[in-house]
């Protein structure tokens, strides 16, 4: 199912988020931005023990630590 979600989708761009809390440098890497953000919430939650991710922080986050580029 998420094989035909892929050929639907134009380009191919690609997200990437770089944890910039030191002593961390994760990356996670998803075509949806989504469930890019999703995933930024859990590693907060699982790694640096924020329970909450706030819109405002995964903006802040989404501004500084995520990378598009197209046909990665
Ligand atoms: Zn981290």
């Amino acid at each position: 199912m998420g094989f035909a979600l892929e050929l639907d989708r134009k380009g191919k761009e690609m997200h990437e988020f770089t944890c910039g809390h030191q002593e961390c440098d994760s990356r996670l890497i998803s075509s949806d931005k989504d469930i890019l953000m999703g995933q930024v919430a859990d590693h907060l939650k699982v790694v640096h023990n924020v329970q909450t991710a706030t819109r405002t922080i995964l903006n802040y986050l989404e501004t500084a630590c995520v990378t598009s580029s197209p046909d990665w």
